[in-house]
């Protein structure tokens, strides 16, 4: 999902839905892999999110309407990039 490039599983977040009461799609990060229904998988990459936010590939692979909730994955993606992108000699 978002750039399209193939990539091991274990660089890759799994995706699942949740629904709010009001019928709020939600979308909340799996790491596990082991959230029952439907998922889809995104890159450990803001850009990738960025880039599937954009072309709204989350509600399309998951099949929800157009108001979906990504920032749980937003966070997510952020707190797992952050550390890898660190320069220790920035400090
Ligand atoms: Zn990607």
């Amino acid at each position: 999902m978002g750039c399209r490039e193939r990539a091991a599983k274990s660089e890759l977040l799994r995706i699942v839905v949740e629904s709010r009461d009001g019928g709020q799609a939600v979308l909340t990060p799996d790491p596990g892999g082991s959230a029952a229904g439907r998922g889809a998988y995104l890159h450990r990459r803001i850009a990738c999110f960025e880039l599937a936010v954009r072309r709204r590939a989350f509600p399309r692979a998951l099949r929800l309407g157009v108001g979906v909730e990504t920032t749980a994955i937003r966070d997510h993606v952020i707190q797992q990039v952050t550390p890898a992108v660190h320069n220790p000699l920035d400090t």
